[in-house]
């Protein structure tokens, strides 16, 4: 399967071809398609198989179909990763197939850096989150930001999570999500836990691996 043949939003299509991204990888060939097509994704993939864009480009998609976007209620994605620096390479990812779209805000939320700027700019309202999940949880008590319109998430390198510790605040997003709602799970290996967590969060997954 081509970028062509999946149905993909002008800009997002125009971004594409600027990154010279002209075939998909086979984790991107595997997993889009089920992404765009609103099912629940378990995949097992590895750093450097094009897995961010594989799920980027359909959280991107997805939120341009929620309309209208109404902002300063909450995100309608939400991505979690285990650390600050695959965080910001997700973001930059996003906002590599965001460029032409003024109207998708995308937002970092990490430890590690000023709590008050990223409170100022998830008030100002946002429409994806890139977070780490200690931090995302720290804003969700205080107030500054909301689950309740995410109908979007990503969990990457699930497993890595796990290893950190993230898992309480990983069901504490899950649990709290809004009935409906896609989700997309990555992991480089698929431990027990990794598969307890899929069974309870996922619905009716589909699972790809490279
Ligand atoms: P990732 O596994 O998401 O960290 O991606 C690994 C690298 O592959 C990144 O530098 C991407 O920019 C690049 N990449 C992802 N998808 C494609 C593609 N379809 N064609 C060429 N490069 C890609």
């Amino acid at each position: 399967e081509s970028f062509t043949d999946m149905c993909l939003d002008p800009s997002i299509m125009k971004d594409i071809a600027f990154h010279e991204y002209t075939t998909p990888t086979s984790i991107q060939a595997q997993a889009m398609p089920v992404a765009l097509s609103g099912r629940d994704l378990l995949g097992c993939a590895e750093t450097g198989s094009g897995k961010t864009a594989a799920f980027s480009i359909p959280m991107i998609q997805h939120c341009l179909a929620q309309a209208p976007v109404r902002r300063g209620d909450g995100p309608l994605a939400l991505v979690l990763a285990p650390t600050r620096e695959l965080a910001q390479q997700i973001e930059k990812e996003v906002k590599a197939f965001s460029r032409s779209l003024d109207s998708l805000k995308t937002a970092i939320v990490v430890g590690g850096t000023n709590i008050a700027d990223q409170r100022s700019e998830l008030k100002a309202g946002v429409d994806i989150v890139v977070a780490t999940p200690g931090r995302f949880i720290d804003h969700l008590q205080q107030g500054n930001t909301s689950i309740s319109r995410v109908s979007f998430v990503v969990l990457d390198e699930a497993d890595r999570m796990l290893d950190m510790g993230f898992e309480p605040q990983i069901r504490e997003v899950m649990c709290n999500l809004p009935e409906k709602h896609q989700t997309l799970l990555f992991s480089a290996t698929m431990p027990t836990e990794i598969e307890a967590l899929a069974q309870e969060y996922l619905t009716n997954p589909v699972q790809v691996k490279v």
